[in-house]
Protein backbone atom coordinates (compact mmCIF):
# COMPACT_ATOMS: atom_id res chain seq x y z
CA UNK A 1 0.00 0.00 0.00
CA UNK A 2 1.20 3.57 -1.23
CA UNK A 3 1.65 5.68 2.10
CA UNK A 4 1.08 9.32 2.15
CA UNK A 5 3.89 11.09 1.46
CA UNK A 6 5.56 12.78 4.35
CA UNK A 7 9.14 14.54 4.26
CA UNK A 8 11.17 16.73 6.52
CA UNK A 9 13.90 18.74 7.02
CA UNK A 10 15.93 18.37 9.75
CA UNK A 11 18.83 21.10 10.50
CA UNK A 12 20.78 21.00 13.28
CA UNK A 13 21.40 24.85 15.39
CA UNK A 14 24.94 24.58 15.53
CA UNK A 15 25.29 27.71 12.82
CA UNK A 16 23.50 29.77 10.79
CA UNK A 17 21.58 28.33 7.73
CA UNK A 18 24.27 28.22 4.56
CA UNK A 19 21.96 28.66 1.05
CA UNK A 20 22.80 24.65 0.70
CA UNK A 21 20.65 24.16 3.32
CA UNK A 22 17.78 26.37 2.40
CA UNK A 23 17.85 24.59 -1.04
CA UNK A 24 17.60 21.21 0.49
CA UNK A 25 14.59 22.05 2.35
CA UNK A 26 13.28 23.26 -0.87
CA UNK A 27 13.29 20.49 -2.20
CA UNK A 28 11.96 18.32 0.18
CA UNK A 29 9.17 21.09 -0.14
CA UNK A 30 8.64 21.41 -3.89
CA UNK A 31 8.48 17.47 -3.89
CA UNK A 32 5.73 17.31 -0.79
CA UNK A 33 3.62 19.94 -2.50
CA UNK A 34 3.65 18.18 -5.81
CA UNK A 35 2.84 14.80 -3.96
CA UNK A 36 0.00 16.14 -1.32
CA UNK A 37 2.14 15.20 1.18
CA UNK A 38 3.29 16.25 4.79
CA UNK A 39 6.09 18.99 5.09
CA UNK A 40 7.78 18.40 8.79
CA UNK A 41 10.60 20.22 10.57
CA UNK A 42 12.60 18.69 13.00
CA UNK A 43 14.85 20.58 15.02
CA UNK A 44 18.17 17.77 15.17
CA UNK A 45 20.23 19.40 18.01
CA UNK A 46 21.69 16.70 19.77
CA UNK A 47 25.05 17.67 19.63
CA UNK A 48 25.20 20.26 22.99
CA UNK A 49 28.68 21.25 22.84
CA UNK A 50 28.00 22.73 19.23
CA UNK A 51 24.29 24.45 19.86
CA UNK A 52 23.96 27.95 18.58
CA UNK A 53 21.24 29.89 20.65
CA UNK A 54 19.05 31.85 17.91
CA UNK A 55 20.02 29.06 14.85
CA UNK A 56 16.27 27.05 15.33
CA UNK A 57 14.51 30.82 14.97
CA UNK A 58 16.61 31.61 12.09
CA UNK A 59 15.58 28.16 10.28
CA UNK A 60 12.05 29.15 11.16
CA UNK A 61 12.49 33.21 9.42
CA UNK A 62 13.91 31.97 6.80
CA UNK A 63 11.68 28.96 5.61
CA UNK A 64 9.01 31.92 6.59
CA UNK A 65 10.78 34.63 4.40
CA UNK A 66 11.29 31.94 1.21
CA UNK A 67 7.73 30.94 1.31
CA UNK A 68 8.36 27.13 2.34
CA UNK A 69 5.58 26.65 5.01
CA UNK A 70 5.73 23.81 7.07
CA UNK A 71 2.70 21.08 8.15
CA UNK A 72 4.30 20.12 11.41
CA UNK A 73 7.47 20.64 13.64
CA UNK A 74 9.09 22.67 16.11
CA UNK A 75 7.05 26.35 15.52
CA UNK A 76 3.92 24.61 14.38
CA UNK A 77 3.17 21.65 16.21
CA UNK A 78 1.57 18.60 14.97
CA UNK A 79 0.69 14.87 15.84
CA UNK A 80 4.13 13.38 15.72
CA UNK A 81 5.77 16.14 17.87
CA UNK A 82 7.76 16.39 19.85
CA UNK A 83 9.67 18.32 16.98
CA UNK A 84 13.01 18.88 18.79
CA UNK A 85 15.43 16.16 19.46
CA UNK A 86 16.01 17.45 22.94
CA UNK A 87 12.49 17.00 23.80
CA UNK A 88 12.62 13.37 23.09
CA UNK A 89 14.82 11.60 24.77
CA UNK A 90 13.03 9.08 26.58
CA UNK A 91 12.22 7.68 23.41
CA UNK A 92 15.48 7.05 22.15
CA UNK A 93 16.44 5.30 25.46
CA UNK A 94 13.30 3.31 24.63
CA UNK A 95 15.04 2.57 20.88
CA UNK A 96 18.70 1.93 22.55
CA UNK A 97 17.02 -0.48 24.85
CA UNK A 98 15.47 -2.68 21.92
CA UNK A 99 18.77 -3.02 20.22
CA UNK A 100 20.41 -4.07 23.31
CA UNK A 101 17.96 -6.63 24.26
CA UNK A 102 18.14 -7.94 20.45
CA UNK A 103 21.59 -8.16 20.07
CA UNK A 104 22.18 -5.51 17.66
CA UNK A 105 24.16 -3.11 20.07
CA UNK A 106 26.51 -2.91 23.20
CA UNK A 107 27.84 -0.78 26.26
CA UNK A 108 31.20 0.15 25.60
CA UNK A 109 33.03 1.45 28.73
CA UNK A 110 36.27 2.08 27.30
CA UNK A 111 37.90 4.93 27.89
CA UNK A 112 39.46 7.90 25.76
CA UNK A 113 43.31 6.38 26.71
CA UNK A 114 41.91 3.31 25.47
CA UNK A 115 40.61 3.87 22.41
CA UNK A 116 43.75 6.01 21.32
CA UNK A 117 46.06 3.15 22.58
CA UNK A 118 44.01 0.85 20.27
CA UNK A 119 44.22 3.26 16.88
CA UNK A 120 48.00 3.66 17.78
CA UNK A 121 48.24 -0.25 18.35
CA UNK A 122 46.20 -0.68 15.12
CA UNK A 123 48.30 1.99 13.25
CA UNK A 124 51.74 -0.37 13.83
CA UNK A 125 49.55 -3.28 11.87
CA UNK A 126 49.31 -0.88 8.98
CA UNK A 127 46.09 -1.52 8.43
CA UNK A 128 43.53 0.88 6.42
CA UNK A 129 42.44 4.04 8.56
CA UNK A 130 38.82 2.90 8.41
CA UNK A 131 39.67 -0.05 10.36
CA UNK A 132 41.43 2.17 13.34
CA UNK A 133 38.13 2.12 14.61
CA UNK A 134 35.70 -0.09 16.59
CA UNK A 135 34.47 -2.74 14.32
CA UNK A 136 33.84 -6.73 14.70
CA UNK A 137 37.53 -7.45 15.20
CA UNK A 138 38.57 -4.95 17.21
CA UNK A 139 35.36 -4.69 19.67
CA UNK A 140 36.34 -7.98 21.05
CA UNK A 141 39.54 -7.20 22.55
CA UNK A 142 38.10 -3.37 24.30
CA UNK A 143 35.84 -2.88 27.35
CA UNK A 144 32.30 -3.90 26.70
CA UNK A 145 29.21 -6.36 27.33
CA UNK A 146 30.85 -8.32 24.44
CA UNK A 147 33.78 -9.21 26.09
CA UNK A 148 33.16 -8.46 30.04
CA UNK A 149 31.35 -11.18 32.00
CA UNK A 150 27.60 -10.10 32.18
CA UNK A 151 28.11 -9.17 36.20
CA UNK A 152 30.46 -7.66 35.88
CA UNK A 153 28.56 -5.13 33.49
CA UNK A 154 25.52 -4.88 35.69
CA UNK A 155 28.31 -3.49 38.58
CA UNK A 156 29.94 -1.28 35.96
CA UNK A 157 26.13 0.31 35.12
CA UNK A 158 25.20 0.70 38.40
CA UNK A 159 28.55 1.62 39.55
CA UNK A 160 27.65 5.05 37.52
CA UNK A 161 30.72 4.10 35.24
CA UNK A 162 30.39 6.53 32.08
CA UNK A 163 29.47 4.26 29.03
CA UNK A 164 28.61 4.42 25.13
CA UNK A 165 26.02 1.87 23.69
CA UNK A 166 27.95 1.18 19.98
CA UNK A 167 25.61 -0.19 17.30
CA UNK A 168 27.32 -4.12 16.09
CA UNK A 169 28.11 -3.66 12.74
CA UNK A 170 27.71 -7.16 10.57
CA UNK A 171 30.69 -8.79 9.30
CA UNK A 172 31.25 -8.97 5.76
CA UNK A 173 28.43 -7.86 4.22
CA UNK A 174 27.44 -5.54 1.40
CA UNK A 175 24.81 -2.76 2.05
CA UNK A 176 22.98 -1.36 -0.86
CA UNK A 177 21.19 2.12 -0.63
CA UNK A 178 19.09 2.96 -3.57
CA UNK A 179 19.03 6.62 -4.08
CA UNK A 180 16.46 8.42 -6.06
CA UNK A 181 19.12 10.49 -7.51
CA UNK A 182 22.40 8.57 -7.16
CA UNK A 183 20.91 5.27 -7.94
CA UNK A 184 22.48 2.30 -6.26
CA UNK A 185 25.45 2.64 -3.91
CA UNK A 186 27.14 -0.23 -2.64
CA UNK A 187 29.37 -0.54 0.73
CA UNK A 188 30.75 -3.56 2.36
CA UNK A 189 30.67 -3.43 6.28
CA UNK A 190 34.54 -4.32 6.61
CA UNK A 191 34.58 -0.21 5.48
CA UNK A 192 32.17 0.65 8.45
CA UNK A 193 32.66 0.79 12.07
CA UNK A 194 30.44 0.43 15.27
CA UNK A 195 29.29 3.86 15.70
CA UNK A 196 28.36 5.27 18.76
CA UNK A 197 24.28 5.31 18.63
CA UNK A 198 24.04 6.88 23.00
CA UNK A 199 26.82 9.02 24.14
CA UNK A 200 28.23 9.08 27.92
CA UNK A 201 26.08 11.81 28.46
CA UNK A 202 22.60 10.28 27.53
CA UNK A 203 22.16 12.37 24.43
CA UNK A 204 21.38 9.71 21.25
CA UNK A 205 24.36 10.58 18.02
CA UNK A 206 22.91 11.98 14.79
CA UNK A 207 22.48 8.32 13.64
CA UNK A 208 20.07 6.67 16.01
CA UNK A 209 18.18 9.91 16.87
CA UNK A 210 17.68 10.46 12.71
CA UNK A 211 16.72 7.06 12.17
CA UNK A 212 14.11 6.69 15.16
CA UNK A 213 12.69 9.93 14.41
CA UNK A 214 12.48 8.97 10.32
CA UNK A 215 10.63 6.08 11.49
CA UNK A 216 8.07 7.28 13.96
CA UNK A 217 6.94 10.30 11.95
CA UNK A 218 6.83 8.10 9.02
CA UNK A 219 9.02 10.04 7.06
CA UNK A 220 8.41 7.84 3.49
CA UNK A 221 11.43 10.11 1.44
CA UNK A 222 14.56 11.31 3.09
CA UNK A 223 15.92 14.43 0.82
CA UNK A 224 18.68 15.73 2.26
CA UNK A 225 23.00 17.04 1.63
CA UNK A 226 25.05 14.46 -0.11
CA UNK A 227 27.46 14.71 3.10
CA UNK A 228 24.78 11.96 4.45
CA UNK A 229 25.40 9.80 1.82
CA UNK A 230 28.20 7.84 3.52
CA UNK A 231 25.99 7.67 7.07
CA UNK A 232 23.02 6.07 4.89
CA UNK A 233 24.42 2.27 4.51
CA UNK A 234 24.27 2.57 8.79
CA UNK A 235 20.72 3.70 9.05
CA UNK A 236 19.91 0.89 6.51
CA UNK A 237 21.54 -1.27 9.04
CA UNK A 238 19.26 0.30 11.91
CA UNK A 239 16.56 0.12 10.44
CA UNK A 240 17.23 -3.22 9.48
CA UNK A 241 18.21 -4.03 12.95
CA UNK A 242 14.90 -2.64 14.47
CA UNK A 243 12.70 -4.47 11.95
CA UNK A 244 11.39 -1.42 9.76
CA UNK A 245 12.89 -2.21 6.36
CA UNK A 246 9.11 -2.39 5.10
CA UNK A 247 8.76 1.30 5.97
CA UNK A 248 12.33 2.39 5.40
CA UNK A 249 12.22 5.98 3.36
CA UNK A 250 13.86 6.19 0.35
CA UNK A 251 16.94 8.51 0.08
CA UNK A 252 17.91 11.29 -2.02
CA UNK A 253 20.98 12.94 -1.70
CA UNK A 254 21.45 16.29 -3.15
CA UNK A 255 24.92 17.67 -4.66
CA UNK A 256 27.06 19.95 -2.79
CA UNK A 257 26.42 23.61 -4.13
CA UNK A 258 29.99 24.38 -5.73
CA UNK A 259 32.29 27.82 -6.14
CA UNK A 260 31.63 29.73 -8.80
CA UNK A 261 34.88 27.95 -10.01
CA UNK A 262 33.53 24.54 -9.34
CA UNK A 263 36.03 24.05 -7.05
CA UNK A 264 34.93 22.47 -3.55
CA UNK A 265 32.13 23.29 -1.76
CA UNK A 266 30.73 27.26 -1.50
CA UNK A 267 31.37 28.62 1.44
CA UNK A 268 31.31 31.82 3.66
CA UNK A 269 34.69 32.48 3.06
CA UNK A 270 34.24 32.61 -0.81
CA UNK A 271 31.22 34.97 -0.13
CA UNK A 272 33.09 37.34 1.88
CA UNK A 273 36.48 36.91 -0.69
CA UNK A 274 33.67 37.98 -3.91
CA UNK A 275 31.16 40.43 -2.56
CA UNK A 276 27.93 38.11 -2.09
CA UNK A 277 26.50 36.19 0.78
CA UNK A 278 25.19 32.63 0.83
CA UNK A 279 22.96 33.70 3.72
CA UNK A 280 19.22 33.89 2.98
CA UNK A 281 19.09 36.53 6.09
CA UNK A 282 21.30 38.96 7.96
CA UNK A 283 22.84 37.58 11.58
CA UNK A 284 25.22 38.24 13.98
CA UNK A 285 26.51 35.06 15.84
CA UNK A 286 25.73 35.23 19.29
CA UNK A 287 28.93 33.80 20.54
CA UNK A 288 31.99 34.43 17.84
CA UNK A 289 32.91 37.19 16.32
CA UNK A 290 31.30 36.63 13.10
CA UNK A 291 28.32 37.90 10.75
CA UNK A 292 26.95 38.33 7.53
CA UNK A 293 24.34 40.00 5.48
CA UNK A 294 21.30 37.86 3.74
CA UNK A 295 20.02 37.60 0.51
CA UNK A 296 17.18 39.63 1.84
CA UNK A 297 18.91 42.44 3.48
CA UNK A 298 20.66 42.66 0.15
CA UNK A 299 17.45 43.51 -1.38
CA UNK A 300 16.50 40.45 -3.07
CA UNK A 301 12.80 39.32 -3.66
CA UNK A 302 11.92 35.96 -1.78
CA UNK A 303 10.43 34.51 -4.74
CA UNK A 304 13.46 35.42 -6.77
CA UNK A 305 15.29 33.92 -4.53
CA UNK A 306 13.49 30.86 -3.87
CA UNK A 307 13.26 30.47 -8.08
CA UNK A 308 17.05 30.92 -8.27
CA UNK A 309 17.88 28.39 -5.65
CA UNK A 310 15.77 25.81 -7.26
CA UNK A 311 17.32 26.14 -10.69
CA UNK A 312 20.61 25.49 -9.17
CA UNK A 313 20.93 22.09 -9.27
CA UNK A 314 17.26 21.21 -10.62
CA UNK A 315 16.96 21.18 -14.43
CA UNK A 316 12.84 21.44 -15.62
CA UNK A 317 12.59 20.49 -18.76
CA UNK A 318 12.80 23.24 -21.84
CA UNK A 319 14.10 26.57 -21.87
CA UNK A 320 11.77 28.53 -19.17
CA UNK A 321 13.56 29.45 -16.38
CA UNK A 322 11.21 32.38 -14.35
CA UNK A 323 9.19 29.95 -12.02
CA UNK A 324 6.70 30.55 -9.36
CA UNK A 325 6.48 28.55 -6.65
CA UNK A 326 3.23 27.16 -7.83
CA UNK A 327 5.20 26.78 -11.13
CA UNK A 328 7.93 24.79 -9.31
CA UNK A 329 5.71 22.80 -7.46
CA UNK A 330 4.00 21.31 -10.81
CA UNK A 331 7.82 21.42 -12.64
CA UNK A 332 9.13 19.69 -9.72
CA UNK A 333 10.80 15.98 -9.63
CA UNK A 334 13.43 14.32 -7.76
CA UNK A 335 15.00 12.69 -10.76
CA UNK A 336 15.75 16.09 -12.64
CA UNK A 337 18.05 16.80 -9.69
CA UNK A 338 21.62 16.74 -11.06
CA UNK A 339 23.90 14.11 -9.80
CA UNK A 340 27.34 16.44 -9.76
CA UNK A 341 27.20 20.06 -7.58
CA UNK A 342 25.64 23.30 -9.25
CA UNK A 343 27.73 25.81 -9.47
CA UNK A 344 27.07 29.11 -7.46
CA UNK A 345 27.05 31.88 -10.17
CA UNK A 346 25.68 35.56 -8.16
CA UNK A 347 25.97 37.29 -11.50
CA UNK A 348 22.60 34.80 -12.07
CA UNK A 349 21.06 34.90 -8.99
CA UNK A 350 21.00 39.01 -9.54
CA UNK A 351 19.50 38.66 -12.86
CA UNK A 352 16.83 36.12 -11.49
CA UNK A 353 16.06 39.37 -8.96
CA UNK A 354 16.03 41.67 -12.05
CA UNK A 355 13.18 40.01 -13.08
CA UNK A 356 11.72 39.73 -10.48
CA UNK A 357 11.49 43.38 -9.92
CA UNK A 358 10.31 44.32 -12.98
CA UNK A 359 7.60 42.33 -12.89
CA UNK A 360 6.19 43.13 -9.73
CA UNK A 361 3.48 45.62 -9.83
CA UNK A 362 4.75 49.54 -8.73
CA UNK A 363 2.38 49.34 -5.58
CA UNK A 364 3.62 46.16 -4.20
CA UNK A 365 7.43 47.29 -5.17
CA UNK A 366 6.59 50.72 -3.47
CA UNK A 367 6.10 48.61 -0.28
CA UNK A 368 8.80 46.57 -0.26
CA UNK A 369 11.32 49.24 -0.88
CA UNK A 370 9.89 50.96 2.45
CA UNK A 371 12.24 49.00 4.88
CA UNK A 372 15.39 49.87 2.71
CA UNK A 373 14.65 54.26 3.27
CA UNK A 374 16.84 56.00 4.94
CA UNK A 375 15.41 57.05 8.15
CA UNK A 376 14.65 60.49 6.98
CA UNK A 377 12.51 58.92 3.82
CA UNK A 378 10.07 56.27 5.78
CA UNK A 379 7.65 58.30 5.41
CA UNK A 380 7.45 58.66 1.95
CA UNK A 381 3.90 58.98 0.55
CA UNK A 382 3.00 55.70 -1.59
CA UNK A 383 1.54 57.05 -4.60
CA UNK A 384 5.14 59.06 -4.83
CA UNK A 385 6.90 56.12 -4.00
CA UNK A 386 5.02 53.93 -6.64
CA UNK A 387 5.87 56.73 -9.01
CA UNK A 388 9.57 56.56 -8.44
CA UNK A 389 9.18 52.17 -8.57
CA UNK A 390 7.31 52.46 -12.07
CA UNK A 391 10.47 54.93 -13.57
CA UNK A 392 13.10 52.82 -11.76
CA UNK A 393 12.19 49.25 -11.89
CA UNK A 394 13.59 48.78 -15.54
CA UNK A 395 17.20 49.94 -13.80
CA UNK A 396 17.59 48.30 -10.50
CA UNK A 397 18.99 44.94 -9.52
CA UNK A 398 18.35 45.28 -5.56
CA UNK A 399 15.32 46.93 -3.46
CA UNK A 400 17.35 49.45 -1.95
CA UNK A 401 18.97 50.72 -5.83
CA UNK A 402 15.73 52.22 -5.96
CA UNK A 403 16.65 54.65 -3.02
CA UNK A 404 20.80 54.79 -3.72
CA UNK A 405 20.06 54.68 -7.89
CA UNK A 406 17.06 56.97 -7.28
CA UNK A 407 18.31 59.46 -5.08
CA UNK A 408 17.61 62.45 -7.18
CA UNK A 409 13.69 61.80 -6.68
CA UNK A 410 14.16 62.48 -2.96
CA UNK A 411 16.54 65.23 -2.88
CA UNK A 412 17.42 67.95 -5.63
CA UNK A 413 20.94 66.84 -6.94
CA UNK A 414 23.67 68.62 -4.88
CA UNK A 415 26.40 67.42 -7.62
CA UNK A 416 26.01 68.00 -11.45
CA UNK A 417 28.08 66.49 -14.52
CA UNK A 418 30.26 69.31 -14.77
CA UNK A 419 31.67 68.15 -17.72
CA UNK A 420 28.16 68.24 -19.76
CA UNK A 421 27.31 71.52 -18.49
CA UNK A 422 30.67 73.24 -19.42
CA UNK A 423 30.14 71.79 -22.93
CA UNK A 424 26.42 72.39 -23.45
CA UNK A 425 25.52 76.08 -21.27
CA UNK A 426 26.02 78.94 -22.90
CA UNK A 427 24.24 82.26 -23.11
CA UNK A 428 21.31 80.91 -25.52
CA UNK A 429 20.73 77.73 -23.53
CA UNK A 430 20.24 79.80 -20.05
CA UNK A 431 18.31 82.24 -22.69
CA UNK A 432 16.12 79.10 -23.04
CA UNK A 433 16.31 77.91 -19.62
CA UNK A 434 14.92 81.00 -18.12
CA UNK A 435 12.16 81.26 -20.03
CA UNK A 436 11.34 77.45 -19.84
CA UNK A 437 11.29 77.94 -16.04
CA UNK A 438 8.48 80.34 -16.50
CA UNK A 439 6.65 78.52 -19.05
CA UNK A 440 6.71 75.24 -16.95
CA UNK A 441 5.33 77.04 -13.66
CA UNK A 442 2.22 78.24 -15.89
CA UNK A 443 1.16 74.64 -17.29
CA UNK A 444 -2.40 73.95 -16.32
CA UNK A 445 -1.55 69.93 -16.28
CA UNK A 446 1.91 68.83 -15.34
CA UNK A 447 2.08 65.23 -17.41
CA UNK A 448 4.46 64.06 -18.79
CA UNK A 449 3.35 64.59 -22.58
CA UNK A 450 1.86 68.14 -21.63
CA UNK A 451 5.37 68.86 -20.16
CA UNK A 452 7.41 67.42 -23.05
CA UNK A 453 5.04 69.64 -25.68
CA UNK A 454 6.18 72.24 -23.97
CA UNK A 455 9.51 71.57 -23.68
CA UNK A 456 9.64 70.96 -27.68
CA UNK A 457 7.72 74.17 -28.56
CA UNK A 458 9.85 76.45 -26.51
CA UNK A 459 12.81 74.66 -28.14
CA UNK A 460 11.46 75.26 -31.55
CA UNK A 461 10.70 79.37 -30.57
CA UNK A 462 14.55 78.98 -29.51
CA UNK A 463 15.87 77.37 -32.39
CA UNK A 464 17.25 74.41 -30.44
CA UNK A 465 17.64 70.79 -30.81
CA UNK A 466 16.96 68.02 -28.44
CA UNK A 467 20.53 67.71 -27.73
CA UNK A 468 21.07 71.10 -26.69
CA UNK A 469 18.21 70.95 -24.42
CA UNK A 470 17.70 67.67 -23.18
CA UNK A 471 20.77 66.88 -21.37
CA UNK A 472 20.75 70.27 -19.66
CA UNK A 473 17.41 69.87 -18.63
CA UNK A 474 18.35 66.05 -17.02
CA UNK A 475 21.27 67.27 -15.15
CA UNK A 476 19.00 70.26 -13.13
CA UNK A 477 16.76 67.25 -12.38
CA UNK A 478 18.64 64.42 -11.57
CA UNK A 479 22.29 65.74 -11.19
CA UNK A 480 23.47 63.61 -14.12
CA UNK A 481 22.85 62.42 -17.58
CA UNK A 482 21.60 58.74 -17.02
CA UNK A 483 18.18 57.97 -15.41
CA UNK A 484 14.40 57.14 -16.49
CA UNK A 485 12.78 59.38 -19.02
CA UNK A 486 13.44 62.89 -18.42
CA UNK A 487 9.38 64.11 -18.71
CA UNK A 488 8.03 61.23 -16.77
CA UNK A 489 11.35 62.68 -14.05
CA UNK A 490 9.94 65.87 -13.79
CA UNK A 491 6.07 65.04 -14.37
CA UNK A 492 6.86 63.09 -11.00
CA UNK A 493 8.60 65.70 -8.98
CA UNK A 494 5.80 68.20 -9.41
CA UNK A 495 5.51 71.59 -10.74
CA UNK A 496 7.21 72.88 -7.54
CA UNK A 497 10.06 70.97 -7.13
CA UNK A 498 10.49 71.08 -11.28
CA UNK A 499 10.68 74.77 -10.78
CA UNK A 500 12.76 74.69 -7.80
CA UNK A 501 15.30 72.60 -9.33
CA UNK A 502 15.43 74.80 -12.53
CA UNK A 503 16.17 77.36 -10.84
CA UNK A 504 18.70 76.22 -8.83
CA UNK A 505 20.68 74.84 -12.06
CA UNK A 506 20.30 78.28 -13.63
CA UNK A 507 22.27 79.82 -11.01
CA UNK A 508 24.64 76.58 -10.61
CA UNK A 509 25.30 75.99 -14.48
CA UNK A 510 26.33 79.89 -15.04
CA UNK A 511 29.16 79.71 -11.93
CA UNK A 512 30.41 76.07 -13.11
CA UNK A 513 30.56 77.48 -16.61
CA UNK A 514 32.65 80.79 -15.50
CA UNK A 515 33.99 80.39 -12.55
CA UNK A 516 33.98 83.25 -9.87
N1 LIG B 1 20.81 17.13 11.23
C1 LIG B 1 21.35 16.85 9.95
C2 LIG B 1 21.92 18.15 9.39
O1 LIG B 1 22.22 19.01 10.12
C3 LIG B 1 20.27 16.30 9.07
C4 LIG B 1 20.67 15.27 8.09
C5 LIG B 1 19.45 14.57 7.56
O2 LIG B 1 18.63 15.25 6.94
O3 LIG B 1 19.32 13.40 7.80
O4 LIG B 1 22.09 18.36 8.22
Amino acid sequence: MQRPVRTRYAPSPTGFQHIGGIRTALYCYLFTRKNNGSFVLRIEDTDVARFVPGAEQYIIDALNWCGITCDEGVHVGGAYGPYRQSDRKEIYRRYVQQLLDTGHAYYAFDTQEDLEAMRESLKLKDLPTAQYNYNPVTRMHMHNSLTLPPKEVQELLQSGQPFVVRFKIPDNETVTVNDLIRGEVSVHTHEMDDKVLLKSDGMPTYHLANVVDDHLMEITHVIRGEEWLPSTPLHVLLYRAFGWTDTMPNFAHVPLMLKPDGKGKLSKRDADRLGFTVFPLAYKHPLQDEQATGFREMGFLPDAFVNMLALFGWHPEGEKEIFSMQELVEAFSVERIGKSGAKFDFDKAKWFNQQYIKHTPDEQLAELIRPFAPDDLKNTPAPYLTGVCALMKERVTFLPDFWTQGHFFFAAPAVYDEKTVQKKWNAKTAAYFTQLTDRLCQLPQFTAVVIEQEVKTAMQEHQMGMGDVLPLLRIMLAGTISGPPVFDMAALLGTDEVNNRLSKGLTAFDAIVQPA
